[in-house]
């Protein structure tokens, strides 16, 4: 069994995932994991990037399907949550948005910036003169002006732009310092999100070292497998296990209604293979 529930995973409404929400349920079931949540990519006004998110008239039956599966998998604890898109023009839409359905948790993404290449997300970005450097500042400066506007539970992959050999740590040391800072402040969590294993970068977001400043300056995690398709529920699970379990001081997150639980767990030396 498996302590870490796993708080990121999509429906075939954002329509680009597949599965019936019962064969997500039965995946994390097989894995030993008994608490999940579903975030699917929530509306945006305007028809804004439609294609893959559901649309504001979609999100009753979202609700409801996610709310009647906890009667067929009574062992299984279903939470409802939302991925919810940072974009500071619709802050207000998303308030009243969050406001309308009783979600337990709402996980925050930067994956659209106002005048990065239009419609895209944000890790197709290409400039031809700015540097790395100064690329990862502005996405976290959106990032964090996302976390200090109080509206959201979790921080999900926080290093979703970064680019192969270019880890965010040693070019914006200070900005990740602020972010840290911010979610403490605002109750947040910061989502070890599993997807980047199964991408190019071969890597969890964020990246584990910036992940273990993030535990040592005193940020909850939570973990995300971002699943789109069924058989990538819990992917990478042991894996995450064995290194969050071996921090020196590993604290995790759960939520219930939007409150945040806040949980210390023992550090664990695995023993391997
Ligand atoms: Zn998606
Ligand atoms: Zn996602």
């Amino acid at each position: 069994m498996s302590r870490l529930p796993d708080y990121h995973m999509h429906t075939a409404r954002c329509k680009h995932a597949r599965g019936s929400l019962a064969e997500y349920v039965q995946t994390a079931a097989e894995l030993g994991i008994y608490e999940i949540a579903f975030t699917d990519h929530g509306p945006l006004p305007d028809g804004y990037d439609l294609a893959h998110r559901m649309g504001p008239d979609e999100t009753e039956a979202y609700v409801q399907e996610v709310i009647d599966l906890r009667r067929q998998f009574p062992e299984m604890k279903i939470l409802l949550g939302i991925e919810a898109d940072y974009l500071p023009e619709y802050t207000r839409f998303l308030d009243d948005f969050l406001k309308s359905y009783p979600f337990d948790l709402v996980l925050m993404s930067v994956h659209f910036i106002e005048g990065w290449s239009a419609g895209n997300w944000v890790f197709e970005y290409h400039f031809d003169s700015r540097t790395q450097q100064d690329i990862y500042r502005e996405y976290l400066s959106v990032v964090r002006q996302g976390i200090e506007t109080g509206l959201f539970d979790v921080v999900a992959h926080l290093d979703l732009i970064k680019r192969p050999g270019t880890p965010l740590l040693p070019l914006v040391q200070n900005e990740l310092l602020l972010i840290f800072e911010a979610l403490k402040a605002q109750n947040m969590a910061l989502e070890i999100n599993t997807s980047g294993t199964r991408k190019a970068i071969a890597e969890p977001y964020p990246a584990r070292p910036l992940a273990e400043l993030a535990v040592k300056n005193g940020v909850a995690l939570t973990f995300g497998s971002d699943a789109h398709a069924p058989e990538q529920v819990g992917l990478f699970w042991t894996e995450t296990e064995n290194w969050f379990f071996g921090l020196p001081k590993p604290v995790r997150a759960e939520f219930n209604q939007r409150r945040m639980r806040v949980i210390k767990e023992e550090t664990k030396h695995v023993r391997l293979g």
